[in-house]
């Protein structure tokens, strides 16, 4: 009997990240969107407006539906142990006490641990969160808290500035007003320098 000589490498089958999936009913949000509407007394017989219900229906799925993706991870074999952040991260979501959208960017960086991750998929973890009824500083967490535990680095950073259309339209009507929030872990946390070099780096791009 012999033995490979080939050592052996572990394979490491990309996070299959799928959307649960919320079993959106087009036909029925259809129908209430036409009871909604002529419920506020905007009548539905034009031709303009005629489509409109199943608009708005398509319209909400897609904005609660996120693309499905594979988190690619690379050995981190470089040993690379210095901030990777991706900056101006489009957010498009939709607020869940008004459901009207919140648009605005997020800057998502983490610290390498034996892992790297495909860069492109830290703007998929944001849409991840962002499509379905949500408000701002759950958004912000639970995309840090999902790279914590899917990624395992030494430090993870999410800043999302974000302007909320329940605010800038309705009630105190403050167009232009932004929204900031932040969350933290392991060294972008509590390493007083890595803190400073994070906020630095992501605040500079902020507009005032
Ligand atoms: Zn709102």
């Amino acid at each position: 009997m012999t033995t490979s000589a080939v050592p052996e490498i572990a394979p490491r089958v990309p996070l299959r990240v799928v959307p649960r999936d919320g079993g959106a009913d087009l036909s029925a949000a259809e129908t209430a969107a036409a009871d909604f509407l002529t419920a506020l007394g905007i009548p539905l017989d034009s031709e303009s407006l005629r489509d409109t219900p199943r608009r708005m229906a398509a319209a909400y799925a897609e904005l609660f539906a996120p693309r499905a993706f594979d988190l690619t991870t690379f050995p981190n074999d470089e040993g690379y142990d210095e901030l990777v952040l991706a900056r101006s991260i489009p957010v498009q979501s939709v607020c869940e006490h008004h459901l009207l959208p919140f648009v605005g960017v997020a800057h998502v960086g983490y610290l390498p641990g034996e892992r790297i991750l495909g860069l492109s998929k830290l703007a998929r973890v944001v849409e991840l969160f962002a499509r379905r009824p949500q408000v701002q500083e759950r958004l912000t967490r639970q995309v840090a808290d999902w790279l914590q535990t899917h990624l395992s680095p030494r430090g993870v950073g999410v800043v999302v500035q974000a302007e909320h259309l329940c605010m800038s339209l309705r009630g105190v009507r403050a167009a232009g007003a932004t929204t900031l929030t932040s969350a933290l872990h392991g060294s972008v946390r509590d390493d007083p320098a890595t803190r400073a070099e994070f906020l630095a780096l992501t605040t500079s791009t902020l507009r005032a």
